[in-house]
């Protein structure tokens, strides 16, 4: 324990020390604003430590659990063992976050670690790469810098835990390399994340929730609402607002506040560029290739065979696709691989819950964006492989997503607070049994009796509560 908190504290320390360092190397490598690095990078990350400083002995110690009638004077516990070596791989959009969260649960758990950042996030891997040992135990703790091939090489070798987080395609490649050797994994991946908004809401509250979601870190977040779902009376309503909330947050030129990111390189900018002929530019549309910029945008009446419909969006760019009622928002959702987050919006109680009830998503935050992920005491991931479309949305005119549906995967395992120690964490059912009074084991036995599978029967048959024998 003393060792897992120096490491931890050790953590600390470099977040502290690294801080000004940190939000300049997001600005340069994205332009991420201080004011988001320094939340999502650094605040998130000292609250995960905290938490785990603050419940670490408890986490560790034996859990006792209930026993039979036989085993009254014997120990039965769960042991948390760390698993041994285990990898990390992070992606570039929170840099710092989506290593060192996993690595806090992987150190708490007394585990070894091997940390890949993102080849993408060049200044802050530089960073990593240069200053992080300094804070760390250089026998247990090692940094693995580069991109395809490196990471290619690394996976060849037997880990005992592999932590993911990225696109799904290579959370694929991730899991057949850990296949190969049976090594467990976590894989926390991404996808297309719905937004349904009712037509009874507060429209400028949800406007300017929905434009913080979407326009945090330039769009580059993967439980970013990803499309709306709405009537077309509440796409008028909304258009507006949104409008007005992104004037609000970033000004008449969004280009020149300092408050919005950019786009991470020059691939990620083509891509999304070409997502901007989907359906009608609303609010927004402006490109420069040179900045990577481009604005808060809206696109209106999206139709679900338009490009910006077929990919993660992954950037700052806001999709409306119109429905005609909840009903058909809830089968559209449905159609689709089971996303990593799912939002809706609704002054009444009873519709958010029934959003709730009839879909599946890693997790689910209603009348809000992106806020669950801030509570270490939820869990946080993905909910594993897409639905299969039922015959019913064959009907309407969903066909072409079923390629879509078969690549993405919101991933698998969770993490955050104490379920990242849990994660890297085996569970070790372990029984310790009294020497003597062996006259409670005759029964289990040969020679075998009657009798013996009597007084068996009694002491380890479990019963369902409710139901006396004796009536
Ligand atoms: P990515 O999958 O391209 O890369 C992630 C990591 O995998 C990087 O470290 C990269 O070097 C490595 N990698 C890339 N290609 C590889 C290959 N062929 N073989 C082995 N390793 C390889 O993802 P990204 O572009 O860095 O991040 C964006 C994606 O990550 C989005 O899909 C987003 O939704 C997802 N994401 C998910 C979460 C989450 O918590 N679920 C968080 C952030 C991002």
């Amino acid at each position: 324990m003393e060792y897992r908190v120096a490491q931890l504290e050790a953590l600390g320390r470099f977040l502290d020390d690294k801080k000004q360092e940190i939000l300049e190397a997001t600005e340069l490598d994205m332009g991420k604003p201080s004011f988001e690095a320094f939340f999502s990078e650094i605040l998130l990350c000292k609250n995960e430590l905290n938490i785990t400083l603050n419940n670490l002995s408890h986490w560790m110690k034996d859990e006792h659990v209930d026993k039979n009638l036989v085993m009254q004077l014997d120990s039965a516990f769960i042991r948390k063992d760390p698993y041994g070596v285990v990898l990390i791989i992070a992606p570039w959009n929170y840099p710092i976050h989506l290593f060192l969260v996993p690595l806090i649960g992987a150190i708490a758990a007394g585990n070894c670690a091997i940390i890949k950042p993102s080849e993408i996030s060049k200044n802050t891997e530089r960073l990593i790469a240069e200053t992080l040992s300094c804070y760390l135990d250089n026998d247990c703790f090692a940094i693995v810098t580069g991109g395809v091939p490196e990471t290619t090489r690394l996976l060849e070798n037997k880990f005992d835990y592999i932590f993911f987080t990225g696109s799904p395609p290579v959370g694929r490649i991730v899991m057949t390399a850990a296949a190969k050797h049976l090594t467990p994994v976590t894989l926390e991946l991404g996808g297309k994340n719905p937004c349904y908004v009712s037509d009874t809401c507060d429209v400028t509250n949800v406007a300017r929730r929905v434009v913080w979601g979407r326009f945090f870190n330039a769009g580059q977040t993967c439980i970013a609402p990803d499309y709306l779902l709405c009537t077309i009376e509440m796409q008028e309503k909304l258009m507006p607002a949104l409008r007005e909330a992104i004037t609000e947050f970033f000004g008449p030129n969004p280009r020149e506040s300092p408050d919005f990111g950019r786009i991470v390189n020059d691939k990620q900018f083509q891509r999304l560029r070409a997502l901007l002929c989907s359906g009608r530019v609303a609010i927004g549309g402006q490109t420069d290739e040179a900045e990577r910029y481009i604005a808060p945008t809206v696109l209106a009446d999206v139709l679900p065979s338009d490009p910006a419909m077929q990919e993660e969006i992954f950037g700052p760019i806001l999709p409306i696709v119109v429905i005609a009622n909840m009903d058909e928002a809830i089968d559209f959702i449905n159609a689709r691989p089971r996303p990593l987050a799912l939002y809706a919006f609704s002054c009444d109680s009873k519709i958010v819950n029934q959003v709730l009830e009839q879909t599946s998503s890693g997790g689910f935050c209603g009348n809000d964006t992106l806020m669950h992920l801030t509570l270490t005491s939820l869990p946080f991931g993905g909910v594993g492989r897409s639905k299969i479309p039922s015959p019913g949305h064959w009907e309407i005119g969903l066909i072409h997503d079923l390629s879509y549906g078969e690549e993405w995967n919101s991933g698998l395992g969770k993490y955050h607070g104490k379920f990242t120690f849990d994660t890297f964490s085996h569970h070790r059912g372990c029984l310790h049994r009294n020497m003597g009074l062996e006259t409670l084991n005759t029964p289990r036995y040969p020679p075998y009796t009657q009798q013996k599978l009597g007084l068996l029967t009694t002491t380890f048959e479990v019963k369902r509560r409710g139901t006396c024998t004796l009536l």
